[in-house]
């Protein structure tokens, strides 16, 4: 509880970005607070290794950010999940909707495979868009789902809802 309130102190509310009507969750003064950072690595690095994963995903951009010093923190390897057209070897490709057009991310086929359990992570859960393509991606890679893991979840936007079924039981964690 102390965690979570000193990680949320961090987060500052950006009106009207990236568009008009929009409140933006910015992370920068989480990052630029070194006692915080820390909080939230090692509470992320809790997870991973409490749940078994044997990976850390994460997600284009923020999620890298986040996922690597939890990638180091728990032991475990870094995946990035990129945005198309980024990765220089042979990937997988996830399209997915968004509220207008749809998107794709990809991994590089090689670095996932049967056996291994992923822990995914991101700054911020909205739709559950993202996330939910992502856990797609992993399985038809060949692993396992050992969980999803953000720091923020914007409840209002039913991105936990849309998860839970592409979960299949593995946990959605928001700090
Ligand atoms: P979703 O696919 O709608 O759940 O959007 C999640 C993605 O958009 C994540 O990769 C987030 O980094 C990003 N995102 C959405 N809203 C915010 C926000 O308010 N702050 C930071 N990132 C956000």
């Amino acid at each position: 509880a102390d965690t979570s309130a000193l990680l949320l102190s961090r987060i500052r509310d950006v009106a009207d970005y990236p568009e008009p009507g929009v409140m933006f969750k910015d992370i920068t003064p989480l990052l630029a607070d070194p006692v915080a950072f820390a909080a939230l690595t090692d509470a992320l690095a809790e997870l991973c290794v409490r749940s078994g994963a044997t990976k850390v995903v994460g997600l284009e951009a923020r999620g890298f950010i986040l996922a690597a010093p939890v990638a180091v923190r728990a032991g475990l390897g870094f995946i990035p999940v990129r945005k198309a057209g980024k990765l220089p070897g042979a990937t997988l490709s996830q399209a997915y909707e968004l509220e207008y057009g749809s998107a794709e991310i990809e991994v590089h086929a090689e670095d996932l495979a049967a056996g291994d359990r992923v822990m995914v992570i991101d700054d911020v859960l909205a739709t559950g868009g993202t996330a939910e393509a992502s856990l797609r991606l992993i399985r038809r890679a060949g692993a396992e789902i050992a969980g999803v893991a953000v720091l923020m979840e914007l409840g209002f936007l039913g991105g936990r809802e849309r998860l839970v079924p592409a979960l299949d039981g593995a946990p959605l964690e928001a700090l």
